[in-house]
């Protein structure tokens, strides 16, 4: 006899919730995503005790019509997809067709709704997955859907649920991420009977941006833009003021989708390079637009996980906005003086070529970048040194501290790398070659960087055992203690590892060589010293990091001074 049986619908449906329903926020995302393929503008979320008793999701979309009502209760059922090749470009946030069975099969369930043809609406009531009542009912256009008492009839899982301060934690987030990518939506969240959030619709997005990541961070969020041929995208990243313990700050959505993309958020990160120290994550909110044909959204039944036919392509563009669009926020912007003075000065030259920039070039801050690229640290007026580590300088209208040990490194740090792309870099012969003996782990590590260590000035041969001979030094090293600059290098590669390539294995040691052969903090310096390192910082590709991301520069404007002082509000 035939062991093999077909499951009961009721308890396939109970089966999928196990997938689609983790937990209440999860339900409320399935809700609400609804709402929003349903055209919805207006949604409003109720919840009590953190959705362990009631989750009610009402909306003014399309509705439905009695038949439809009792068929989006069936499993696989969905208006969404009707043949195979649409599920292979997807413009809604469902299609599955399982979220409502399975919803309803672990609660006790009750829909309303109307659509614009139909004159009475349907109430359709359900209980762990049997429907027990259908009737008409009086109900304006949309849908409200009501689950109580979720996993009522799945003890083991109500089991799992959290607090109800941890449940609702979890569904605030759900819908303001949702909300996040749906200005133009309202979403109104209750709790226990008060208001948790209203996010109100508006036509400038923005807003809504600062409504989830908060006010305080309008000044600091710089705008992004890209497009190319597979993909394009736009949002908004934080600048180099702000920074983060966790990733949290960071939203991602591919056409309209919430998505949690490793790979995304990696590229992220990639163009922040240089800009962040370690443990420091940035804030951003992406919206992301690939064809609905290059990304497989049916990777995960709660669909955050999606793939893409042209990732490489798609993390390279998002790469290279974020890194363009820092640099160009990164760019010191005192010069307001320096702007008239360069432009009366470009006038008086050959006029060709100052028309020319212009007509090249069709708006102000363009031009501006133009004119001013050149100088802009060595136009600044040196004021002094404060506590021999920071240099003083002023503008017209600002206050700028320079930290010299900082933007010495990274002054270093390019000036290597250009030097070591040419295998150019300064070599400096010790007359007495200096014997050193390391750890076991460290002299392993150092015998595979030699031929590496050799192209950056850095000669070094084994002697025996855990002893290396140092032969030559960079020569901005030469009046420097070299063990411990050689025991930084096999120790950090022994931290990171050589698989991450061999152009960051090198970068890591330039930066080791910069950082021992830069000025230090507590450092006098004199005038000519200080009027260089400027002139050096105007020829950096980015003047405003040192290379482990720290700034090199903050600065005060005059305002800001005076407002301290009382003497404007
Ligand atoms: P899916 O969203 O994957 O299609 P669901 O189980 O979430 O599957 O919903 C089933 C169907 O019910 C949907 O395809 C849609 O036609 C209908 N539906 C669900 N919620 C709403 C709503 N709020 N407004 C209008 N129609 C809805
Ligand atoms: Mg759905």
């Amino acid at each position: 006899m035939s062991q093999i049986k077909i499951l009961p619908e009721i308890l396939s449906n109970k089966i999928a919730a196990g997938e689609v329903v983790e937990r209440p926020c999860s339900v409320v995302k399935e809700l609400v995503e609804n709402s929003l393929d349903a055209g919805s503008t207006r949604i409003i979320i109720e919840i009590a005790n953190g959705g362990l008793s009631l989750m009610r999701v009402s909306d003014n979309g399309i509705g439905m019509n009695h038949d439809d009502a009792l068929l989006s209760l069936e499993r696989y059922a969905t208006s969404k997809i009707y043949k195979d090749r649409d599920l292979f470009s997807i413009n809604t946030l469902g299609f599955r067709g399982e979220a409502l069975p399975s919803i309803a099969s672990v609660s006790k369930f009750s829909l309303i709704t109307k659509d614009e043809i139909s004159e009475v609406g349907t109430e359709v009531f359900v209980e762990g997955g049997t429907i027990k009542k259908v009737a008409e009912i009086g109900a304006p256009m949309g849908t409200m859907i009501t689950a109580r008492h979720l996993f009522f009839n799945t003890p083991a899982r109500r089991k799992f649920l959290k607090t109800v301060k941890t449940e609702i934690g979890h569904i605030v987030e759900t819908v303001a991420n949702i909300a996040l990518g749906w200005p133009d939506v309202q979403f109104k969240l209750y709790h226990n009977g008060k208001t948790v959030k209203n996010w109100y619709s508006s036509p400038d997005p923005f807003n809504r941006v600062l409504d989830v990541v908060g006010n305080d961070m309008r000044n600091d969020l710089l705008r992004i833009k890209f497009e190319d041929k597979f993909v394009s995208g736009e949002g908004w990243i934080s600048s180099r003021r702000i920074s983060r313990k966790t990733s949290r700050g960071i939203y991602i959505y591919i056409n309209g989708r919430v998505v949690r993309d490793r790979g995304i958020q990696h590229a992220l990160f990639e163009g922040y390079a240089g800009r962040l120290i370690k443990g420091q994550f940035p804030v951003a909110v992406l919206f992301i637009k690939v064809p609905y044909d290059q990304v497989d959204v049916n990777v995960h039944p709660s669909k955050h996980e999606v793939r893409l036919a042209q990732q490489k392509q798609v993390h390279k563009a998002l790469i290279e906005a974020v890194s363009e669009t820092l640099s160009i926020a990164d760019r010191p912007k005192w010069s307001a003086e320096n702007f008239s003075r360069q432009k009366s000065f470009f006038v008086s030259e050959p006029v060709a070529r100052y028309s020319k920039a212009i007509k090249d070039i069709p708006d102000f801050s363009a031009t501006q970048k133009s004119l001013w690229e050149e100088k802009r640290f060595s136009d600044l007026r040196v004021v002094g040194q404060f506590h021999n580590t920071y240099i003083l300088c002023e503008s017209d209208e600002e206050l700028v501290l320079i930290d010299q040990h900082a933007a010495h490194e990274r002054v270093l740090f390019e000036h290597l790398k250009k030097l070591s792309m040419n295998s150019k870099i300064e070599v400096q012969k010790l007359l007495m070659p200096e014997a050193i003996d390391i750890g076991h782990r460290e002299a392993h590590m150092l015998e595979t960087l030699i031929p590496d260590l050799k192209k950056l000035g850095l000669e070094i041969e084994p002697f025996g055992g855990t002893t290396f001979v140092v032969k030559s030094v960079p020569a901005i090293l030469a009046d420097r203690e070299i063990k411990p600059i050689i025991l930084e290098i096999a120790e950090k590669m022994l931290e990171s590892g050589l698989t991450q390539g061999l152009e960051k294995t090198i970068d890591q040691c330039l930066m080791l060589i910069a950082c021992h052969g830069a000025i230090r903090a507590n450092q006098r310096l004199l005038d000519k010293q200080i009027t260089a390192l400027l002139a050096q910082l105007d020829e950096c590709e980015n003047p405003s990091h040192c290379p482990h991301g720290r700034p090199t520069w903050i600065s005060r404007t005059l305002e800001s001074i005076e407002k301290s002082f009382k003497r404007i509000v």
